[in-house]
């Protein structure tokens, strides 16, 4: 009888888990494995709120694996240590796991590798977590593509595989009397306690989340995924991919079937959200591609760029005291929820780097730390991305005006009149004006913006200017 471990790591479900159904399927009696790295908790981009959210998404796993028969086995240490010392006790033949690209995770497989080849014991990686890794989809020059659309083009003329078989009862399961520690009660056991309230989380929740979205908003998402007001604009399953708590197949696979199902006119809504999830696969190859964004810029010129800004001024941009409602109102929403509207990423990332002109990569670890669905191949991408120092770029002399982007995306001041409650008086759009009323601006204690954008604007051309690459002119300044 074969036993085979499987290494649970963020792909944690028992449905649609490419690895775990090879596991299943090569073995007669499983062991299912997660194990509390130090390295990983205590990156200095770990955060709290998604800690909390990976803890529950464990509970759940173990939960739906004892429905099954199976226990959920959970250590403490380096995997190549763990990982070899299990495999002895249990006297498995083969450790299965799902690939990550990130290139921490990288770097620790090849660790595991090679302890387990020491010790005899097979190690396979499976792609999981995106329908095209790494080098599958390459352009007409064999290399990896570093722009979107043709990207996108490539990604969509080739066939989606179908979800992998749910796992089954244990035909033998493995005995209780491997050693298992509890799971922490909550993050603030792993040294990193989450100040406010998580949503319901787990492979359950994640379903749910994905059925009330293709249920109906999927129609209307290229109309309203823009505006932050709107809450079933957007799918929230942002954290659930992140943790693997859906299978990537699935989530395509039920598309495609709301696509069929679709109202007249709401395949377009279906097409957009599909972009957005094709969006997700491009930064994870951009990632795998070029590890070196993880540390700098894509394009190693900007490396160069003399951020000017000052720890005062990141302060008032991380506490929501910019005195740009729009900017203040989403930073504050962060920080009490874990919570970002991607319009608003944008908004907040583009003034962080082009009004305060402070360095992307602050901003990116902070996002990190916040957010509930903080994965470095997307935070990363999207930094790079409103900074203008990335792949596609948004090009660094395009430069969002926040009074603008709030009247435009947040028209009546709904969203900001939830945070910022100081100008809660402010009728309708003027919220996003408040020194247009300067009584109750300086009655109602809001902050005087710390800058001028328009200067700003200048200041920031002019630093891009000093280091940019060839062909940008700026001449073709563009404000949003
Ligand atoms: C500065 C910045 C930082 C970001 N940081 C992250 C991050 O840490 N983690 C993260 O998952 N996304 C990040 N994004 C992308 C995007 O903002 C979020 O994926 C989205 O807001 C999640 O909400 P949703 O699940 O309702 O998305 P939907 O609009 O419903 O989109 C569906 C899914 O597509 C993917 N997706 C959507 N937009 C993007 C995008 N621009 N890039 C990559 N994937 C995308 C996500 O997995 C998302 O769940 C960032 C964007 C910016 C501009």
């Amino acid at each position: 009888m074969q036993t085979v471990i499987h290494w649970f790591r963020r792909d944690l479900r028992i449905s649609d888990n490419a690895a775990l159904h090879e596991a299943e399927s090569r073995g007669q009696r499983l062991v299912p494995v997660f194990i509390w790295d130090d390295a990983v908790i205590d990156a200095p981009d770990q955060g709290a709120a998604r800690l909390a959210l990976g803890l529950k998404a464990l509970e759940s796993l173990r939960d739906n694996l004892a429905v099954l028969g199976h226990t959920l086995i959970v250590r403490h240490g380096a995997p190549h240590e763990v990982l070899p010392r299990l495999a002895r006790e249990v006297d498995a033949a083969a450790v299965f796991a799902n690939r990550e690209y990130e290139p921490a995770w990288v770097a620790c497989d090849r660790k595991v590798a090679t302890a387990l080849y020491s010790a005899g014991i097979h190690f396979e990686l499976i792609k999981d977590r995106v329908i095209w890794e790494s080098r599958e989809l390459l352009n007409q020059q064999g290399q990896p593509y570093t722009v979107f659309t043709p990207y996108a083009k490539a990604w969509r003329s080739r066939p989606i595989s179908a979800p992998f078989p749910r796992l089954g009862h244990a035909t033998v399961a493995a005995p209780e009397r491997i050693h298992s520690l509890p799971l922490p009660k909550d993050s603030r056991d792993l040294g990193h306690p989450c100040s406010h309230g998580l949503p319901p989380f787990g492979e359950h929740a994640a379903h749910e989340t994905l059925k009330r979205f293709l249920r109906g908003p999927v129609y209307s998402y290229d109309r309203s995924r823009d505006f932050p007001a709107e809450e079933m604009g957007t799918s929230h399953l942002s954290p659930h991919l992140v943790w693997g708590t859906v299978g990537i197949r699935t989530v395509f696979s039920k598309l495609s079937t709301a696509r069929e199902e679709a109202p007249p006119g709401g395949d377009r809504g279906c097409s957009v959200w599909e972009t957005e999830l094709i969006w997700r696969e491009f930064y994870t190859q951009i990632l795998s591609n070029f590890p070196h964004v993880a540390a700098g810029s894509f394009r190693p010129e900007y490396d160069a760029l003399a951020w000017e800004g000052t720890d005062a001024q990141f302060q008032t941009w991380r506490d929501g005291r910019t005195g740009f409602p729009i900017v203040d109102a989403a930073m504050r929403c962060l920080n009490a929820t874990g919570r970002m509207h991607n319009r608003l990423r944008m908004i907040v990332a583009m003034f962080l780097t082009k009004d305060l002109l402070i360095s992307w990569q602050r901003g990116e670890r902070y996002f990190m730390q916040r957010l509930l669905d903080g994965d470095l191949a997307a935070n990363n991408g999207g930094w790079q991305w409103s900074a203008g120092c990335g792949t596609d770029a948004a090009p660094y002399f395009r430069i969002f005006n926040p009074t603008t982007q709030g009247m435009k995306f947040d028209p009546e001041g709904r969203f900001v009149r939830e945070w910022i409650l100081e100008l809660k008086e402010l009728p309708g759009a003027e919220i996003h004006r408040p020194w247009d009323d300067p009584i109750l601006a300086m009655r109602s204690g809001y902050p005087r913006p710390v800058v001028d954008h328009g200067t700003q604007r200048n200041r920031c051309l002019a630093m891009f200017q000093a280091v940019k690459r060839p062909g940008a002119k700026s001449e073709d300044t563009v404000e949003e």
